[in-house]
């Protein structure tokens, strides 16, 4: 049977709540809520509380009070999310673990950190620079998501082509769960016996528990770099030159794909350095020590080269190579300079099928009439069609919604998947049985259940209803009428 959890019906809860987080890290007036309605995704939902712990120890009483009341509890990071994970869809509590944010320790000698959940990836990148190391996984919107939210959703970035996914930099997590309990998954070290706990908390998108620390790997920077750009005449000879240097045994640290109106986007804010008349550039960049980086880097430029690119260069300097990430990595802030919204689709196609998924792509958006920008990190085989809209349109979002449908369904049939590094969260989960029988989901929700037998983190994720998954409730309909009742002063 399907449960609902989450209304936060009895005002005792707000008392409770702030005896363990202190008074200020409660809100509950819808005012102040609508600012935790959003995430990077197109879902909305106003939760109906915001708490704001401190501690593992606030953490663990906070979820306790939400056990003890019944209510949802959604965890919320930065909230840049791209598939509505933060969203509290089903009511509830969210717990923004924003003030979570201390580097507690870090272990040169054994390269590892030990941070709170709300650390923002950039900042222990950088704390760990200064030591002549690195945080390996790097997603476009760094400077802003924390490393909790990385584990929820099993983050990717443009070096993770070389260095693997969040799942192969977190080595322990501690985890505050249901009942109010508190455990550790993994530890310090890569090898473990027992279950991989770990492993499976990572990319659960919120709905095992509240990681409240975690044990990350740091690498040795690379003592050398080479970044390229590559310019090609249109997206399919790029993605073939993908594919070819990779054929050839080579894996560079990044390769990232810019397509022509993502380059028009760009350069109509600054200057970065992209050329204006490109069908497409590709970023590549090599790493390793200086003779490696030479010997890799000729061959890598020699395949481009073969494969079509009409010209290859390379940053001169460390500011140059600067700016050329900036463009990749502000590319999607960029499109906002193109349309109001975009939907950003993130699906995953063999990297061999890259060319012939994004034809179709381009059949979908000529069907629609809907401008669509890729900007993806290719060389993982991970795509992200950005469609452009504007909400204000009649239709406007439920045609984005279709189109982003069918270009999922595009990816599974190429012999991909539903998401290659932002979760299923609200937004996908229409789609699992495509890619997951019955039979998949129930052992998927048995390992659900086993963290958490109520189902009250992040209900309404992932799984296309049936039970546990909360029922999404008209949040903001019951609070226009909260407040009607009550005046416009109440808190909901
Ligand atoms: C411009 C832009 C570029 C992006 N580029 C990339 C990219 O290159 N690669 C990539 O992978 N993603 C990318 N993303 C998506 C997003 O940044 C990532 O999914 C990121 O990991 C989300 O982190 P967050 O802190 O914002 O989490 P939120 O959005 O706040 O939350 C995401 C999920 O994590 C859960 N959660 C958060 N904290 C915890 C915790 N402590 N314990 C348990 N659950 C928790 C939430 O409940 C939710 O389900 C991009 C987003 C934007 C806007």
């Amino acid at each position: 049977m399907a449960r609902g959890y989450g209304l936060v019906r009895k005002p005792s809860i707000f008392k409770k709540l702030e005896t363990v987080v202190g008074k200020g890290y409660v809100i509950s007036h819808p005012d102040d809520l609508l600012v935790f309605e959003y995430d990077g995704s197109i879902d909305k939902a106003v939760p109906q509380a915001v708490v704001f712990p401190v501690s593992m120890e606030e953490v663990r009483r906070v979820v306790a009070v939400a056990q003890e009341f019944d209510v949802a509890v959604v965890g919320r990071g930065s909230g840049t999310g791209l598939s509505g994970g933060a969203i509290a869809s089903a009511g509830g509590l969210q717990v923004a673990l924003t003030r979570m944010n201390r580097i507690l320790e870090m272990d040169v000698e054994n390269r590892l950190a030990v941070v709170e959940p709300g650390v923002i990836n950039l900042q222990l990148d950088e704390a760990a620079r200064k030591h002549g190391l690195r945080y390996a996984p790097d997603p476009s919107s760094q400077r802003a998501c924390s490393i909790g939210g990385n584990v929820a959703e099993n983050a990717g970035g443009p070096h993770c082509l070389a260095y693997g996914v969040t799942s192969n930099h977190v080595l322990g997590l501690e985890v505050a769960l249901e009942d109010g309990s508190v455990t550790w998954l993994g530890g310090r070290t890569r090898e473990t016996v027992g279950y991989d706990l770990r492993g499976v908390f990572v990319g659960s998108e919120g709905t095992f528990g509240i990681a409240t620390k975690a044990v990350v790997r740091l690498l040795a920077a690379p003592p050398s770099i080479k970044t390229y750009m590559a310019v090609f005449r249109d997206i399919e000879s790029a993605c073939e030159a993908v594919s070819s240097v990779i054929g050839k045994g080579m894996v560079p640290a990044a390769m990232e794909m810019i397509d022509a109106l993502t380059i028009k986007a760009v350069q109509n804010l600054h200057d970065m350095g992209l050329p204006k008349d490109a069908g497409c550039v590709l970023l590549v960049e090599v790493e390793g020590l200086r003779e490696e980086v030479e010997e890799m880097g000729g061959e890598v430029e020699g395949v481009l080269r073969k494969s079509g690119s009409r010209e290859v260069r390379w940053a001169e300097s460390a500011a140059e190579r600067e700016r050329l990430w900036r463009a990749r990595k502000g590319a999607l802030g960029a499109l906002g300079s193109l349309a109001p919204n975009y939907y950003l689709v993130d699906g995953v196609a063999p990297r061999t099928k890259l060319a012939s998924v994004l034809r179709q792509v381009s059949e979908i958006s000529e069907r629609y009439k809907t401008p669509i920008a890729n900007v993806f990190h290719a060389g993982d085989g991970n795509l992200h069609p950005c469609i452009l809209f504007d909400e204000r349109e009649a239709g406007s979002v439920e045609r984005v919604i279709e189109v982003g449908g069918e270009i999922l369904k595009v990816c599974v049939e190429a012999g991909g998947s539903l998401s290659g590094e932002h979760g299923i969260g609200l937004e996908k989960k229409a789609y699992m049985p495509l890619v997951f029988s019955e039979e998949d989901m129930s052992v998927m929700r048995l390992v659900r259940e086993g963290f958490s037998p109520s189902g009250r983190f992040n209900p309404g994720k992932i799984f296309p209803g049936g039970p546990m998954d909360g029922d999404d409730i008209d949040v903001r309909a019951m609070q226009k009428r909260a407040v009607s009742v009550a005046g416009p002063g109440a808190h909901v």
